[in-house]
């Protein structure tokens, strides 16, 4: 995500300057050849596996679901229980508080609109399992296997359900011009030797943490709608509706936004098929944001290695955030796309995209560990901006300063869980910003040299799997040698 520190960016901007979609069989072939398997499939023996079948109703707000889910247990011990996130239900009721107060009246300019998901049946083999809703935000969907499932097993479950899409400018919710179905599709908790993250859904940072999974799904929607995702994307004409089919391998998460009002321009970084979805009239700033795009691609793929799918494709959402990653795509804020606001759509951008190595690739507890991806992730977009596009450069260097400035009097450090933060303002000062400043000073401390191939090889020994400080660590004392842990512990908690 890319939040607040836009909005300062904006200020300081404001005050400166004033303020197709690929129809048939084609593009799967097409994009195979482009590389998408062969970058990360090879590796994703033992995922677990993911069918989305779904038809959504754009006009009434509304998708019925069923998701088959091939659950592998790749623990060491017997599972008696899946635990499913339903990010959804945290959207059901406002005292859930998925928005910090200040932030409704962007969240919900309508006034609060609830969404939410209604679990109709959980089946194994046409059986019903018995499952439970819990947690604080009813954001858990415990399901009981009746038999325990040994290391290495397997078994197949079907989960149906309703979605009810709230009128929100969040991750999951309709504005004006698009729907987006993004942290709503059910998803299995990350299990570990601390049992089940079943994390709430926090207003403060993306506080979600899953496994790498392979996704596929098939979504229907009436003629004239467009589809997009973060995989490779057919569309085929059935009757009176589209059917969209989604394939999507190892990606740590699905998300989708629908709009009837796209324009889809395409372009390629390397082997790599990138779209950019705009609404209509702002092609402008799509081909832009295409441009953008591939750039940072190729940025970000001479730097850490290659892009982990074969696909990418940026769209303009109706949502106040700035800027939010999903594997294999990103979202951006519809009003980037504003003439004036060029460098900040660039921007933002590049910080979404250096997502897909930390975060999509590279996962982390973005609860627990947040720091993980994002000062990785904004370090990342700070090297790019200096590089590829220097006329922002001058604005990033004033808001890193002013961030400097702003942290001096707040409390905080740089490696604490999101919600030890107040708000998102002092979460982006000390995790996003004096995150990638501790990055810029290892890099030093280290060897510029040191820490680049330290980079390269985190990235390699990790993709697909989960990190934690202990793993980067490991990876980066090679160059740096003894008392990296200390090092760090004091650069996270200076101003
Ligand atoms: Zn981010």
């Amino acid at each position: 995500m890319k939040k607040r520190v836009l909005l300062v960016l904006l200020a300081l901007l404001c005050t400166a300057g004033g303020v197709c979609c690929l129809m048939g069989g084609r593009e799967s072939s097409r994009a195979l050849v482009l590389g998408e398997p062969v970058r990360l499939w090879a590796q994703a023996q033992d995922l677990c596996a993911y069918a989305l079948e779904m038809e959504v109703d754009p006009r009434a707000h509304t998708a019925r679901a069923e998701l088959q889910v091939t659950y592998r247990n790749n623990e060491s011990c017997a599972m008696e229980e899946l635990h499913f996130l339903l990010y959804a239900n945290s959207y059901s009721r406002q005292d859930y508080q998925i928005f910090e107060a200040a932030e409704q009246a962007q969240a919900y300019p309508n006034g609060f609109s609830p969404g939410g998901i209604a679990v109709r049946a959980v089946t194994a083999a046409g059986e019903a399992l018995p499952y439970t809703i819990a947690g604080e935000q009813e954001q858990v969907l415990k399901v009981e296997l009746g038999e325990a499932l040994p290391p290495g097993g397997q078994t197949a479950l079907c989960l149906e359900y309703t979605l009810t899409i709230p009128n929100c400018y969040g991750r999951f919710g309709y504005g004006d011009n698009t729907l987006s179905l993004a942290n709503c599709t059910p998803i299995l908790a990350v299990y570990d030797d601390n049992g089940w993250h079943d994390y709430p859904y926090y207003a403060v940072g993306d506080p979600f943490y899953s496994d790498a999974a392979d996704y596929t799904a098939r979504v229907t929607l009436p003629t004239g709608y467009t589809l997009a995702s973060g995989g490779v994307t057919d569309c085929a004409r059935r009757g009176t509706k589209n059917v969209w089919t989604v394939q999507a391998p190892a990606r740590r998460d699905i998300a989708f936004v629908i709009s009837n009002g796209f324009d889809v321009t395409e372009g390629a970084a390397g082997n790599v098929c990138v779209k950019s979805y705009s609404l209509r009239g702002q092609e402008e700033a799509g081909e832009r944001a295409l441009r953008a795009a591939c750039r940072a691609l190729c940025y970000y793929e001479q730097r850490f290695g290659a892009y982990p799918y074969g696909v990418y494709s940026v769209v303009q959402t109706d949502f106040f955030i700035g800027g939010m990653e999903y594997p294999g795509m990103a979202l951006i804020d519809a009003r980037l796309y504003e003439p004036v606001l060029g460098q900040e759509l660039e921007y933002v951008t590049a910080h979404e995209t250096a997502h897909m190595w930390w975060y999509a690739a590279v996962g982390s507890d973005q609860v627990y560990e947040p720091w993980l991806d994002e000062a990785l992730t904004e370090y990342a977009a700070r090297e790019y901006t200096r590089v590829c596009a220097p006329d922002a450069a001058q604005a990033m260097e004033q808001n890193i300063s002013m961030m400097r400035q702003y942290r001096a009097g707040t409390p905080g450090a740089v490696n604490l869980p999101v919600q030890a933060f107040e708000g998102n303002l002092d979460y982006s000062a000390w995790v996003y910003e004096k995150g990638a400043d501790v990055m810029e000073a290892l890099r030093l401390e280290m060897d510029a040299q040191e820490f680049d191939e330290a980079l390269c090889a985190y990235y390699q020994e990790n993709r697909l799997g989960l990190t934690d400080r202990a793993a980067f660590e490991s990876v980066f004392s090679r160059g740096f040698g003894a008392g990296l842990d200390q090092w760090l512990d004091e650069a996270f908690r200076a101003p």
